[in-house]
């Protein structure tokens, strides 16, 4: 569709009644001019009480499961009571409480069993949606504006990957034109859940956490639209993080590129996936504030006319780092990589950074702290052998490391930059601990002693002074 305009409200944007009504009026003011489809997500915190709920669940904390359950209720109740009034309200109420119930139900299965099978939490999960999605509609049904709940799970078709599934663009395709091509063209506001999906067998999955921007741009790959608008919380995609950079500034346009390797080292405003769809259709994705809709927010393009050269500079805290070493010359360092790499691959654990060197063929990889149990243990299992014969030193993990990561198109190009940006980190005297440059040409990444990751990233902002205002 030519004019389509996609639309994600993420959970603060949908967070209370008075949220919801300044989305409503966005997408309303917008609905007016062409054609609209709204993705949103579950109120904030709200997917991680259902987490939380499915947790007491499968230990069988009856208390624990009634008191989430009657918190779960009331937060919707009350943003029901809210926002719509009249005849609306009473069918708006037994829609909600009919999705907590069913919530329930799942829940109170999963407390029997005592497990989560992953198909019953991808659709206990969605439910947060779901509810969102009523009250989205309801309101804005009720201000005279025409709109349709929808599930994702009869549009989104992905693997069956529980818990982070990867959409299957061609059925999805289909399925959009079938169910929301014909709503849009007579002017009805499709309001989708964010998150979820389901098999081509019908399956209930989920996309990852934070995955509803993902769902706005796979619905908005599907559509051909012409524009997709991320509304979050923050004034765009920004140089640093605020809370760790004074004074960063707001970037007023990035690539695709940069975006997704911001998102993925770390930057919290856009879900690392969410570019991917839109890259070979070339859709710009603006990032806006919807508690600041006047700001022009960062607009996601293939090209920019920016300087080639650092744009931002992101971090994570919540990492590991884990070496391997071979103990003796006689065993293959590649192969032993290879092996591990595999393994990690299948614990379903994401490598974000590697580096290798030195006549050993030892390397090291960094990981997510969460996901560290099960990468070590498909590491330790997968070498089991050569760790207890010695050929291989035992796995070290350093736990007090940070990542930081300092994007920017054409960076490999420059010379002399990562002289300076070393520079400026040990300047501060924050040990620098392991270096990845290269597999990207738009981002440096280096790891470093957790407590100077701050320090590190102020350093390191300034020394490429980012923060002035304009990007
Ligand atoms: N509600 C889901 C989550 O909290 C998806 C999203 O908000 O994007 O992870
Ligand atoms: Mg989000």
């Amino acid at each position: 569709m030519t004019d389509l305009l996609v639309m994600k409200f993420g959970g603060t944007s949908m967070g209370s009644a008075e949220r919801i009504k300044a989305a409503a009026t966005l997408a309303s003011r917008e609905a007016a001019r062409r054609p609209v489809l709204v993705v949103v997500s579950a109120m904030s915190k709200v997917t991680d009480l259902l987490l939380d709920t499915l947790r007491h669940a499968e230990g069988g904390d009856t208390a624990g499961i009634e008191a989430n359950l009657a918190e779960l209720r009331r937060r919707h109740e009350e943003t029901c009571w809210e926002l719509v009034s009249g005849p609306a309200q009473e069918e708006t109420h037994r829609a909600v409480v009919s999705l907590v119930n069913e919530f329930g139900r799942i829940a109170r299965g999963i407390e029997m069993l005592g497990e989560r099978p992953p198909r019953a939490v991808d659709e206990a999960l969605a439910i947060g949606e779901r509810l969102s999605t009523v009250l989205l509609s309801a309101y804005l049904n009720s201000q005279g504006a025409a709109a349709r709940a929808i599930n994702a799970r009869e549009v989104i078709v992905t693997d069956s990957v529980h818990g982070n599934a990867t959409p299957i663009m061609g059925p999805t395709r289909e399925k959009a034109e079938v169910l929301l091509t014909p709503l849009l063209s007579q002017g009805i506001i499709p309001i989708v859940t964010g998150f979820n999906g389901a098999t081509a067998d019908g399956r209930p999955t989920t996309l990852g956490r934070g995955g509803s921007d993902f769902s706005a741009s796979i619905l908005a790959a599907a559509l051909n639209a012409a524009q997709l608008w991320i509304w979050t919380d923050v004034d765009g995609i920004m140089t640093a993080d605020p809370r760790i950079v004074s004074s960063p500034a707001v970037l007023q346009e990035v690539t695709y590129r940069e975006a997704a390797e911001l998102a993925y080292n770390g930057a919290k405003v856009l879900h690392p996936r969410t570019l991917a769809p839109l890259i070979e259709t070339q859709i710009p994705v603006w990032s806006k504030n919807s508690f600041a809709p006047e700001k022009s927010g960062t607009k996601i393009v293939s090209k920019v006319e920016a300087q080639p050269g650092p744009r931002a500079v992101t971090s994570m805290g919540n990492v590991a780092l884990v070496s391997v070493e071979p103990a003796s010359a006689e065993i293959s360092g590649t192969r032993i990589m290879g092996r591990a790499m595999e393994a990690l691959g299948a614990s379903g654990a994401e490598v974000l950074a590697m580096s290798s060197s030195s006549y050993r063929q030892s390397f090291c990889f960094l990981v997510r702290k969460d996901e560290l149990a099960r990468a070590m243990e498909a590491l330790e299992a997968s070498l089991s052998l050569e760790l207890a014969h010695g050929y291989l030193k035992p796995i070290d993990v350093d736990h007090n490391v940070g990542l930081l990561a300092v994007v920017g198109e054409g960076m490999r190009g420059t010379p002399g930059l990562a002289g300076r940006i070393f520079t400026a980190i040990s300047r501060e005297r924050v040990n620098i601990i392991a270096i990845a440059q290269g597999s990207s040409e738009l981002t440096i990444a280096i790891v470093v002693a957790r407590d100077g990751l701050d320090k590190a990233v102020r350093a390191v902002h300034s020394e490429c002074d980012l923060g002035k205002p304009g990007g």
